[in-house]
């Protein structure tokens, strides 16, 4: 034990750049903890909860991949794919690494990571270093290292995970899909409920509630975000981004969002720490076509740069039946056509649109698609992503690869694939 002890380097605190980057390599962001063994790395928030593990010795499949957990207490493995060049991964996702989700979700690429040995073996060594850390004599490190590593101890398994049900009782419930645009934070954002349920019940989603939409109301968001301050303590200042959820935020009462954005803003401390806060929501056909140019100013002078995020689903009237989305063909590219506007004239908000494909949608689908985007090259102004999101059911998800490249090859806008993840 005590040579084990000798060989551990730990770095109380580290200072990354204050904001997620995106790199080829694992950038950590923010302040940190680190605990150093000769085969593994660990990073600690600052309430000393583990949050990345990255092996260092020989076995470990490649130096750029890692272990990150996340606030729902999810340990998502970071792979670099099978071709880490420009046109591997990141020409797909828009991000240079794949995260392997331990839960069914609709990837594309399909990578066992729980059999790889060299893979899972990080988490043997997680136990060990916990045991050696409570073993350790109380003198034989110095008092910063020692508050750390007590606060490290604090947070056992069992903690992180009644932690995480703590989180999703906040906010009344796991939020089971997070949208794609929040990819730009690396899925790390303070979630806030304002309101529940969604307008439609699509028959093809697998995310949904059974819930009829209902505003949240303000005594709630007060209440949550009250909360919310508690569960985060100290690692609050690591937070760049918010998301206020739950399906369809942009449905929400109007004065809602602006009430919700100011009042988060204001009590978690994205003033004090964050310079160019991220806002992330999602929206759907009615509620972005009903939405009014009033609610947009208001959004668009909020102290956050807004994405909202609008299930599309499809330009082909016989896929959208297939689907169960209760939507015309006129209505989506109605609300298509607004999502363009308003990425023209709004500069603090971006509209981004998500688009199912699969095995089995026809080719009308598909060509409609492809037909919608290409029109769009002349008011697109450099926002807006498209996003493909692979039926759940889907077989053969890979093969869907060729698909999305013929729609990015007649694309004006970026496009990439959808991958649902949830906290
Ligand atoms: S696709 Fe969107 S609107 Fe439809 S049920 Fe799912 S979450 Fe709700």
């Amino acid at each position: 034990m005590y040579s084990s002890l000798n060989s551990l380097a730990v770095n109380v605190e580290k200072q990354g750049p204050r904001k997620p980057a995106k790199a080829r390599f694992p950038l950590r962001y923010g302040k940190y903890s680190e605990i150093k063994t000769p085969e593994y790395e660990f990073i600690f928030n600052l309430n000393g909860e583990i949050k990345f593990i990255r092996g260092v010795n020989a076995n470990w499949p490649h130096p750029d991949e890692q272990f990150k957990r996340t606030d729902g207490n999810d340990w998502v493995y970071y792979t670099v794919g099978d071709d880490s060049s420009d046109k591997g991964i990141i020409s797909w996702l828009g991000e240079y690494y794949l995260p392997c989700l331990p839960y069914q979700s609709n990837t594309v690429w399909k990578i066992d990571y729980f059999s790889n040995p060299a893979v899972m073996n990080a988490f043997g060594a997680w136990s060990q270093l916990y045991a050696d850390l409570y073993m350790a004599p109380k003198n034989r490190f110095h008092s910063k290292a020692r508050e750390l590593i007590d606060s490290v101890l604090e947070n056992n398994d069992k903690v992180l995970h009644e932690r995480s049900q703590k989180l999703h009782s906040i906010t009344g419930g796991r939020i089971s899909v997070l949208p794609p645009d929040t990819r730009h934070v690396d899925y790390e954002i303070i979630p806030l409920n304002i309101a529940d349920g969604c307008l439609f019940h699509c028959k093809f989603c697998c995310v949904k509630s059974e819930q009829q939409f209902q505003t949240r109301h303000q005594t709630d968001i007060i209440e949550q975000i009250r909360q919310l301050k508690a569960f985060y303590g100290r690692n609050l200042e690591n937070y760049n981004a918010l998301f206020l959820g739950n399906h369809d935020a942009l449905a929400a009462d109007d004065e809602m969002i602006p009430f919700a954005a100011t009042k988060a803003y204001e009590d978690l401390d994205f003033e004090l720490y964050s310079e160019n806060p991220l806002l992330f929501m999602f929206g759907s056909v009615d509620s972005l076509l009903k939405a009014k140019d009033q609610l947009f100013e208001e959004i668009n002078n909020l102290p956050f740069y807004t994405y909202i995020n609008i299930g599309l689903e499809s330009a082909d009237p016989q896929t959208l039946k297939f689907l169960g989305k209760p939507l015309s063909k006129s209505s989506v590219e109605e609300a298509f056509k607004k999502m363009l506007n308003i990425n023209a004239n709004y500069g603090n908000i971006e509209i981004t649109a998500n688009f199912v494909i699969g095995e089995g949608l026809s080719a009308e689908h598909h060509q409609s698609l492809k037909d919608l985007l290409r029109d769009a090259s002349a008011a697109s102004c450099r926002k807006g992503t498209i996003y493909l999101s692979p039926l759940i059911d889907s077989p053969k998800k890979r093969e869907l690869l060729p698909l999305v490249e013929e729609v990015k090859n007649v694309s004006s806008m970026p496009v990439y694939i959808y991958l649902i993840q949830r906290l």
